[in-house]
């Protein structure tokens, strides 16, 4: 719980009485880690979720930083204890998010990014009914095939599979409160900054959507 406490100095930014999950989505590639990466230095005060998983870390991630990367058997017995506010296989490996970090962080008042699956929204909703989701569109299925190759991070049947999930989860777009679609990174990051931004002048703004 230290990254917790280690950020639970500054007072609520959003005017909402606990904080408030932002759950962002995207098919694998879309550029979701780069804009949650834009948001969390334009937000600093908010907190990041970083999830747990068992997929092996990639070149230049981190453990604690990137993901908490935990063995399956670490992961079940979580599942067993509760210890996840969701969990989910994903692209056949386990991901979870820590429910012990996301209750006292919403507790003291801090709002909360998520960078989770489909899957694990929806269970998150279940259980944070007032989460903001945000569903990343990336321009094209081409274009998201370009940035999974060129990214350079995952073999090409790792690649495939990411692919053949990424029609599945953007049918499932339309159930996600806001869309920005990743074309131009400069206008979806502003795209997200002020829709964020409206969340902590207003906790109850419009939905909006932008799918090209
Ligand atoms: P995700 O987290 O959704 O898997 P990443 O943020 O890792 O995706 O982005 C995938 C690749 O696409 C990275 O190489 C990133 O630099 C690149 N990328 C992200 N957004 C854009 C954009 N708007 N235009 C061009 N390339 C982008
Ligand atoms: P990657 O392996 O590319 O980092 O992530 C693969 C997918 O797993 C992405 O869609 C990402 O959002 C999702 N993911 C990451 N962490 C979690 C988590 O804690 N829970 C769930 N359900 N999905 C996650």
């Amino acid at each position: 719980m230290s990254i917790v406490s280690n950020q639970l100095e500054t007072p609520p930014e959003s005017g909402h009485p606990e904080g408030r999950l932002f759950i962002f989505s995207a098919p694998s590639g879309a550029g979701k880690s780069t804009l949650c990466m834009a948001a969390r230095r334009h937000f600093p005060d908010m907190l990041y979720s970083i999830s747990h998983t068992t997929r092996p870390p990639r070149d230049g991630e981190t453990d604690g930083k990137d993901y908490h990367f935990i063995t399956v058997e670490a992961f079940i017995q979580k599942i067993e204890s509760n210890g996840w506010a969701e969990w989910a296989q994903v692209h056949g490996n386990y991901y979870g998010t820590s429910a012990e970090f996301i209750d006292a962080g919403i507790h003291a008042g801090k709002d909360i990014l998520l960078d989770i699956d489909v899957q694990g929204t929806f269970k998150i909703l279940k259980r944070y009914p007032d989460s903001v989701t945000v569903f990343i569109m990336p321009p094209s299925l081409d274009v998201l095939r370009q940035r999974l190759e060129s990214r350079g991070t995952d073999r090409q049947d790792v690649i495939e599979i990411r692919m053949k999930n990424a029609c599945h989860e953007m049918a499932e777009a339309h159930r996600y409160r806001h869309t920005i679609v990743n074309d131009n990174l400069e206008t979806a990051v502003s795209e997200l900054i002020s829709l964020i931004e409206r969340y902590h002048q207003n906790p109850h703004p419009s939905s909006s959507r932008r799918v090209s």
